[in-house]
């Protein structure tokens, strides 16, 4: 979830050149499908992978055409990649590298159906979630928890975890998906839900892209809230410098510790914002007024009184829309956003949270070296765990996603101010990682697929943990000859 989605630098996008004439391409053709053939196709979200260069680009519109791509990329040899918003932080729908035939979900994004008996809808994987939000809510009066950037597409933020301000109250996206219909890598396609294919539906929920291309999803929704309180703290140095590291360590042990309790009708992250100069703790609650005051006072009264309050009460979309910074939730018609940068993410065990120590060593770190030119940071840590949170509430093996006894996921997220990544960009943002789990020598701190990092080392366990054996497993089974086959896919080699 990112606030600043406007700060965002919207870019021409289009392909290098529009995509030559190939065996896989005629093939795709022939079966009537619709093939790219200009410049114009949509490009990775993260400008450093603008360059790659597909096979080929498809566009379904039905699931029988996914599986004709699936059938025609087997006969040619060229690995599939399924791209639903294009929001994967290393292009990972565009398999993050040349060559591979990419099944672009732009035509596959509806609601197809709603049933009011049991509050079940039927989507498309190329919904994004703001169109989907205001969808639910504006004809259903339904919400769902999952991420609020608008342009995000279900698909990938589905298949791996899919964390909102609502997540702890009524868990990840994975936790709500009751079914899904997907193409396998022998070109037939399947339905998956609790009784039906129980081992892929566990895959999929935390590993989806291994095991094949989902072209729907049955998802249970909730009611959605008349009205939410929504808040955002910020604590700034009247200095105009970074928080000083007692205090910034003493700001955030106390949200940390007030974390541990807090109810699950609160969302919140805590945005190190600035150079450090501002902590931003900001979301929402769902309860009354009176509620929120008893839930939020121990917070104020650990951390001290912040420089501004904001607290209000709003219903449900203009709270979505306000968490993301108070543009609109539609995409209709609207130019793709595209942004350049490099996000790494730290997993914190609810068993060993940051120290003080860590927390100041963090500060030392951005205070002692600034980034290099052109580039700018920040960091949220997002309550996860705590209290009688949903997220937590689920066991570490029940599905794919393994994190689940876990506080915060914290995230570092470096964004260059123009198309080209500076080249010691990277190594400043592990120099952030690094000066925390330095101070934590002996902390097995995981590391979150939907933020993906392809940097990281030791990536299965970091993603997966205990859960990488039964999922390296299934993919053998599922994908033998490696059809979706990608960096990060279960079963690729660790770098
Ligand atoms: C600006 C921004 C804000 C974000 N905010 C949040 C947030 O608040 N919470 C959060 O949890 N995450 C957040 N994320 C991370 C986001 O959840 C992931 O990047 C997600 O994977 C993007 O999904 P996508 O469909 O847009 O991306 P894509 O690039 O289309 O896909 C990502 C991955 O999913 C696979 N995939 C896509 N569609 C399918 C399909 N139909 N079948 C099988 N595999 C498929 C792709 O092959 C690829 O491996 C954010 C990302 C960005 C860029």
């Amino acid at each position: 979830m990112f606030k600043y989605y406007t700060l965002f630098l919207l870019l021409a996008t289009a392909l290098a050149n529009p995509l030559p004439p190939s065996p896989i391409a005629s093939c795709l053709t022939d079966h009537g499908l619709n093939v790219e053939t200009s410049q114009d196709a949509p490009t990775p979200f993260n400008n450093r992978y603008i360059g790659i260069t597909p096979a080929a680009i498809v566009y379904p519109a039905q699931t029988s055409d996914v599986a004709k791509a699936v059938q025609c990329a087997v006969q040619h040899d060229v690995r599939v990649s399924a791209v639903s918003g294009g929001h994967s932080y290393s292009a990972s729908g565009y398999g993050s590298q040349d060559g591979h035939l990419v099944i672009i979900f732009r035509d596959m994004a509806q609601v197809l159906n709603y049933n009011s008996d049991d509050g079940v809808v039927t989507v498309q994987p190329g919904a994004r979630l703001g169109d989907f939000a205001l969808e639910l809510y504006d004809k259903y009066h339904r919400a769902m928890a999952h991420g609020i950037c608008p342009y995000v597409g279900l698909g990938g933020h589905a298949g791996f975890g899919g964390w909102g301000l609502s997540s702890r109250n009524w868990g990840l996206l994975i936790d709500q998906i009751v079914g899904a219909d997907l193409v396998l890598a022998n070109g037939t396609s399947t339905h998956v839900s609790r009784t039906q294919n129980a081992d892929l539906f566990w895959a999929i929920r935390g590993a989806s892209s291994s095991f094949g291309v989902i072209t729907q999803f049955t998802m249970q929704t909730h009611q959605a809230p008349a009205s939410v309180i929504r808040f955002a703290y910020n604590f700034i140095n009247p200095s105009g410098q970074a928080l000083d590291p007692e205090t910034f360590a003493s700001i955030m042990h106390a949200y940390q510790v007030w974390g541990l309790t807090a109810p699950k009708e609160i969302g919140i992250v805590a945005n190190v914002w600035q150079e450090g100069k501002t902590i931003e703790m900001t979301g929402y609650y769902t309860g009354t007024q009176a509620d929120f005051d008893r839930v939020i006072a121990p917070l104020l009264s650990g951390t001290g009184q912040p420089s501004t309050a904001y607290v209000q009460e709003r219903d449900w979309i203009a709270a979505l829309t306000e968490a993301d910074g108070g543009s609109s939730l539609s995409t209709k018609g609207t130019v793709e956003p595209h942004d350049t940068f490099y996000a790494k993410s730290l997993v914190v065990p609810s068993s060993s949270p940051l120290t003080v120590d860590a927390l100041k060593a963090l500060v030392h770190r951005y205070a002692s070296t600034p980034p290099p030119n052109n580039m700018t940071w920040f960091i949220q840590f997002e309550l996860w765990g705590g209290g009688n949170s949903v997220i937590s509430s689920v066991d570490a093996g029940a599905t794919a996603y393994p994190h689940r006894q876990h506080h915060w996921t914290v995230q570092f997220y470096g964004r260059a101010a123009t198309a080209s990544w500076p080249s010691q960009g990277t190594a400043f943002m592990n120099g952030l990682v690094n000066a925390v789990t330095d101070n934590m020598q002996g902390t097995r701190f995981g590391a979150y697929a939907n933020y993906l990092d392809p940097e990281l080392l030791g990536w299965r366990e970091k993603y997966y943990a205990g859960n990488y054996a039964r999922l390296a497993r299934i993919q053998e089974e599922m994908d033998p000859r490696g059809v979706f086959m990608k960096a990060d896919n279960i079963g690729a080699p660790e770098t």
